[in-house]
C-alpha cells in the first residue's frame, strides 16, 4: 500500500508537534478525549431519531487502554467512526482552525497556542511516534486503518472492527536524555491527566490495563 501525502498544512502542525518543545504535551489526552466525546455526541443524537442506533445513552464511553510492556495508549470510543474517506479528509487535512496561521504569525508565542486552543488530532504527535487509527463508521460494514510516523505521509488498509466508533492506537516515545514519557504509559500518570483536563466529559471514561 502506497504511502499518502499530509496537505501542506497538515504537515506543517505535525511538524511541529514532533518536534515540540512544549512541555505541556500531557493535553494530548485532553484533544483525543474531547474528538472521542464529539463523535459520541453524533451518534448519540443520531439514536435519538434514529431507532436502528441500538443505542441509549448508557451504552456510549471512552474507553483507555494500556499496555505497558508495548508502551501502548489506547483512546477507544464507540461514536459515529469515520469511512475511508472521512479518515483521509479529517485526518489528512487540516480544514478547520486558524489556529496554525496564528502561530506561524506570533512565533515567540507557539507554546501558549498550543495549551489555549488545543491543536487537535495531531497533538499524539507530541507523545507517539506512531499513530494507528482503526475506525468503523456508523452504518458502514467496513473498517479502515490509517496509520502514520510522521510528516512522511499515512498509509490506509482495510481493517476489521466488529461494531461502530474508533480506536486511536499510540505508540508512546521513549525517553530521551531531556524528554521523558513514561507518564503516559503509566495508569496513575493517566488517570491524573484525565483528572485534570477531561472532568467535565459527559460520557463515561473507562480504564483497562492488559494484563502484563
Ligand atoms: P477538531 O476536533 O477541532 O475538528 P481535530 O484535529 O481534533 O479537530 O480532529 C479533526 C477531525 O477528525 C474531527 O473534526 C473529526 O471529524 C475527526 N475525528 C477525530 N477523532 C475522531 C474520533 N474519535 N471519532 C470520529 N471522528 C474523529
Ligand atoms: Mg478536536
Amino acid at each position: 500500500m502506497a504511502m499518502q501525502q499530509f496537505q501542506a498544512e497538515s504537515k506543517k502542525l505535525m511538524d511541529l508537534m514532533i518536534n515540540s518543545i512544549y512541555t505541556n504535551k500531557e493535553i494530548f489526552l485532553r484533544e483525543l478525549i474531547s474528538n472521542a466525546s464529539d463523535a459520541i455526541d453524533k451518534l448519540y443524537f443520531k439514536s435519538l431519531t434514529d431507532s436502528s442506533v441500538g443505542m441509549n445513552k448508557e451504552d456510549f464511553r471512552i474507553l483507555l487502554t494500556l499496555d505497558k510492556d508495548n508502551r501502548i495508549l489506547t483512546i477507544s470510543d464507540n461514536g459515529i467512526g469515520m469511512t475511508r474517506a472521512e479518515l483521509e479528509e479529517n485526518l489528512g487535512t487540516i480544514a478547520h482552525s486558524g489556529s496554525l496561521d496564528f502561530k506561524q504569525e506570533n512565533k515567540d508565542e507557539n507554546i501558549d497556542i498550543i495549551g489555549q486552543f488545543g491543536v487537535g488530532f495531531y497533538s499524539a504527535f507530541m507523545v507517539a511516534d506512531k499513530v494507528t487509527v482503526i475506525s468503523r463508521a456508523f452504518g458502514s460494514d467496513e473498517a479502515w486503518q490509517w496509520e502514520s510516523s510522521g510528516v512522511e505521509g499515512y498509509e490506509l488498509t482495510p481493517a476489521e472492527k466488529e461494531t461502530p466508533g474508533t480506536e486511536i492506537i499510540l505508540h508512546i516515545k521513549s525517553n530521551t536524555e531531556t524528554e521523558q514519557y513514561d507518564n503516559f504509559v503509566s495508569e496513575y500518570g493517566i488517570v491524573a491527566i484525565v483528572k485534570k483536563y477531561s472532568d467535565y466529559v459527559r460520557y463515561p471514561i473507562q480504564m483497562e490495563r492488559t494484563k502484563s
